[in-house]
């Protein structure tokens, strides 16, 4: 047995520690929540192992969570026979954070409680919510697989160390043992735990267990050694997604998306469906309320969780939504896949393709939905996870029409930054004649606001779409119409305005053309490096001059973008 060492945390640990369990305060039966995901976590992972090898679950197939507390001690104890950990996974995962964005995450909290707690809430506390009920942590596992001694236990009492050694440990799987602060000994209560239990954690699969409780019986004066313990299932033990959806409460939806999102703030909207037929499967997709903090980085966890027939097979499968539609959480169960599928046959499988569509299809329905009959809150989905839809049309050429439907934008129209028109609201404020969107892309909001290719719309009052979004461009590069109607970058080639412009316009600017032939010589003579070609033009009312880009070259943030790139 390896002998007993002490260990520092991570910074980053140490620094979430301390805020958490200041934060938290108010909110602290979340502790048990996170402790039973966890678990439920492993006995999934055990499971799955168990497909591939044969004999890891010995002689105790049966998966459950066992929750038990001693009021004297002041103890609880939370207990399943799932994965384990081995010594490296234990100081992996039980002393550092492995979660991209950590930083980022840390810098942006203030020390405001209320700010705090969300933040934190959204970033995923986990393990360490023990801290927050516990003065001093124990936890004793044995992976599966592994002999009785190789076991470890791990303590620590959250200020900044842990100590790792090696124990025996009879049973597979892993032992929480917490020891309850002075003013936490409340949740040492047979009543208090079956009810958070019940309130948080009904939703999880497999049974969780507590002893049954004595009522008062007649034959008290019987010793009570004689009774061995009884354990009762405690939570509805059913996997969500398989019941009816009217046989499910609106806080247990919510509770099973802070279940597998490991996100604790409530979900924004979801969808849950079966679906019978060729392809069997049933789906539960998620919108979350907030953006992750990881939105943009390559390594965020994407992808639904994937079940074969009630197996868990893996998390991120990311096989089944397109990237645009990363941000939603989810499950997916198929009963056509075999329980031996890989991620490589998967990316294969034209099945996979097909759920893929679907899905697609589900979460463009789901935000259409929205956008139509709840406008706020459509307006919050798109300050979070406007951009990322933005990708869309490029990506999903099917679904590009659907795409556009949902987009928003800022524009001359709209007072202000905010990105809230609808094309369809453009459509129909468009002017008589008028044949083509308009739009003008710019580094800043106030650099398209005020940009003099616009005097000639306000002065039509015509209306304009302002994009200043770095993916704006990108989009634009791949939207070419929107019901029949063509989008023109008005800083582009040559202006026409079609049957906007009245036959006076026309004739006016042939003649001052005319009249300007000489300076407009003398002009170019003078740029005659820095510029392709110089013309009259109707763009302005005000201002004497502009820039306008050839109608085949790129844009120019399109061209910085590609110049950072060193291209
Ligand atoms: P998360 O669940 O989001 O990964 P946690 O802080 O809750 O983060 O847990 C950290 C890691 O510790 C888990 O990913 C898992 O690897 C390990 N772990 C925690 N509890 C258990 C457990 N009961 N059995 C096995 N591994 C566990
Ligand atoms: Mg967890």
């Amino acid at each position: 047995e390896a002998k007993k060492e002490t260990m520092g945390f991570q910074t980053e640990v140490k620094q979430l520690l301390q805020l958490m369990i200041h934060s938290l305060y108010s909110n602290r039966e979340i502790f048990l929540r996170e402790l039973i995901s966890n678990a439920s976590d492993a006995a999934d992972k055990l499971r799955f192992e168990a497909l591939h090898k044969d004999g890891l679950l010995e002689s105790d197939p049966n998966l459950d969570i066992r929750i038990d507390f001693d009021k004297e001690a002041k103890t609880i104890t939370i207990a399943d026979n799932g994965i384990g950990m081995n010594r490296d996974d234990v100081i992996a995962h039980l002393g550092t954070i492995a979660k991209s964005g950590t930083a980022d995450f840390l810098q942006q909290l203030t020390g405001d409680q209320k700010k705090d707690s969300q933040l934190i809430g959204q970033f995923g506390v986990g393990f360490y919510s023990a801290f927050i009920v516990a003065d001093k942590v124990t936890v004793e596992t044995r992976k599966a697989g592994v002999a009785a001694d190789e076991a470890v236990r791990w303590v620590s009492d959250g200020s900044g160390e842990f100590t790792v050694e090696g124990i025996s440990k009879e049973k597979r799987g892993t032992a929480i043992i917490l020891h309850l602060k002075d003013d936490a000994e409340e949740f040492a209560d047979g009543w208090r735990l079956r009810n958070i239990i019940r309130k948080y954690s009904d939703h999880i699969s497999m049974p969780i267990l507590m002893i049954k409780q004595d009522m008062p019986t007649e034959d008290e004066d019987k010793p009570e050694e004689d009774k061995a313990p009884e354990w009762e299932t405690v939570n509805t033990a059913k996997a969500l997604w398989t019941r009816s959806r009217s046989d499910i409460s609106d806080e247990e939806y919510k509770e099973f998306y802070k279940h597998i999102s490991h996100d604790f703030t409530d979900p924004m909207k979801w969808s849950h469906n079966r679906v019978e037929g060729k392809l069997e499967y049933n789906s539960l997709l998620f919108i979350p309320a907030k953006a992750p903090f990881d939105l943009y980085n390559r390594d965020m966890q994407k992808g639904l969780k994937l079940y074969v027939q009630r197996v868990f097979i893996m998390d991120q499968a990311d096989e089944f939504l397109p990237m645009y539609l990363r941000f939603i959480k989810g499950v997916v169960d198929s009963n056509d896949l075999s329980l031996n599928v890989s991620r490589e046959i998967l990316q294969k499988d034209p099945a996979v393709d097909s759920m893929k569509a679907a899905l697609t299809k589900r979460v463009l329905d789901m935000l259409e939905k929205m956008a139509k009959k709840e406008e706020e809150q459509y307006a919050e989905f798109w300050k979070e996870f406007g951009q990322v839809l933005k990708e869309g049309p490029a990506e999903d050429h099917a679904n590009r029409e659907k795409v556009a439907k949902l987009l928003r934008f800022a524009s001359t129209e709209s007072k202000g930054s905010e990105q809230n028109q609808s094309l369809e609201s453009y459509l129909s404020r468009m002017k008589e004649g008028q044949d083509k969107i308009y739009y003008i892309t710019a580094e800043t909001f106030n650099a398209a606001a005020n940009s003099p290719h616009l005097e000639v719309f306000k002065k039509k009052g015509i209306e304009v779409l302002l994009l200043s979004d770095r993916v704006d461009e990108w989009l634009m590069s791949h939207l070419n119409e929107f019901d029949g109607k063509q989008f023109a970058d008005i800083a582009r080639g040559d202006l026409d305005l079609g049957q906007l412009d009245d036959d006076e316009d026309k004739k006016a600017l042939e003649e001052s053309a005319k009249e300007k032939e000489d300076l407009l010589k003398r002009i170019k003579d003078a740029l005659v490096d820095q510029v392709e070609e110089v013309r009259v033009t109707h763009r302005l009312t005000d201002s004497p001059a502009c820039l306008v880009v050839g109608d085949h070259d790129m844009g120019a943030q399109m061209r910085k973008i590609m110049e950072a790139a060193g291209q």
